[in-house]
């Protein structure tokens, strides 16, 4: 064997990343990854005839007429991809860095931003978890990003920002600002949408994860057309397949039921908060997504015990000290959930 110290081929911005942890830990109640744990089985039947020698459409063209019409906007200005993340890799390699985001909050625009060699600036929530105005204006100004992510409803804490104070980013930021709505459906306010026709640099990025399509791998963003035309052109040709397309278009047809889904975990997502708030030694913080980020005495006690219990929540320590991370279930789920939190003895 021709030995090579591979390490030292490495782009040093690669060699020292963590690689995002999507950790595959057996248990019985799975509530750790922000998945819906309502599928869509039926639309399964949408891919009986599919032919697995041609290539996937490319455009996703009737994906993206159907995405248009539910969301009011021209398919010129939709763009297609293998989830969001990989959305977020197309924009960064579209406009480079540096890249400015609020911490704590999705791990992949820094870690995308740091694989790619772009400058990253990350910036502390205030004590409400809400963006930091002043900070990010000021930065803003000191080192001119060339795009800022605000995910709303954020990931890990839950909450949407203040729209007034993200107004202010996207209006004075001079850049491309990335409103991330992975958590939108659930959310009470109604989102960034309608704004884009009066902001040529928003991009609002959606996804079908968090609504039972998450093995599908379906993400799009909605953006002036002049945008789009500028991240199509980064992106692989054949990137989302034929299978998700498939089942995308029957998923998205059953609208009456997505709805429904929808509404269940909203609606559980309050009685998981109310019943966690009674909890000694628990702090739920509001959500508008579907999870509930919350401090714990003990993080990694409660973590342990809940995972013996065969229930699997995040730990959020590196990202939020002494706080856990839970998906909301189905009610069976939650109820579990809720039984063995109160048992955990600190
Ligand atoms: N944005 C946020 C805020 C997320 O939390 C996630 C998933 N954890 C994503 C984007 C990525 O979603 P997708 O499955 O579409 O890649």
């Amino acid at each position: 064997m021709l030995a090579m110290n591979i390490k030292k081929l490495v782009k040093k911005e690669v060699s020292g990343l963590q690689a995002y942890n999507a950790k595959e830990l057996p248990c019985r109640i799975k509530l750790d990854a922000n998945e819906s744990p309502y599928g869509f089985s039926a639309a399964l039947k949408a891919v009986g005839g599919l032919k697995t020698n041609r290539y996937p459409d490319p455009e996703a063209k009737t994906l993206k007429g159907l995405l248009a019409k539910d969301l009011r906007v021209g398919k010129d200005s939709i763009l297609q991809g293998n989830g969001s993340d990989e959305l977020i890799y197309y924009l960064i390699a579209t406009f480079g860095g540096p890249v400015l985001y609020p911490v704590p909050t999705f791990s992949m625009y820094g870690i995308i931003a740091q694989a790619l060699g772009e400058k990253r600036i990350a910036i502390p929530l205030n004590g409400e978890f809400d963006l930091d105005l002043r900070n990010i204006l000021s930065e803003v100004k000191s080192e001119q990003p060339k795009l800022i992510f605000l995910s709303s409803p954020n990931n890990p804490t839950g909450n949407c920002f203040s729209s007034e104070k993200m107004l202010k980013i996207i209006e004075n930021s001079g850049c491309i600002v990335v409103v991330d709505e992975a958590y939108q459906p659930f959310a009470s306010e109604r989102g960034f949408l309608p704004l884009l026709k009066d902001y040529q640099n928003l991009v609002i990025m959606r996804t079908l994860s968090k609504i039972g399509l998450a093995a599908l791998r379906t993400g799009f963003l909605i953006a002036d057309p002049l945008i789009v035309n500028e991240v199509n052109k980064v992106r692989l040709p054949f990137n989302v397949n034929s299978l998700s397309q498939a089942v995308a278009i029957a998923a998205l047809r059953e609208k009456k039921e997505l709805k429904s889904f929808i509404g269940q975990i909203v609606s559980e997502r309050r009685r998981l908060f109310k019943e966690m708030a009674k909890i000694n030694g628990i702090r739920p913080y509001p959500s508008e997504a579907n999870f509930i980020l919350f401090s714990v005495n003990d993080p990694k006690k409660a973590y342990a015990s809940l995972l013996n219990k065969g229930i699997l929540v995040r730990n959020m320590g590196d990202a939020v000290r002494g706080c856990l991370r839970v998906t909301v279930g189905k009610p069976g789920e939650n109820t579990a959930f809720l039984r063995a939190l109160k048992e955990i003895r600190f």
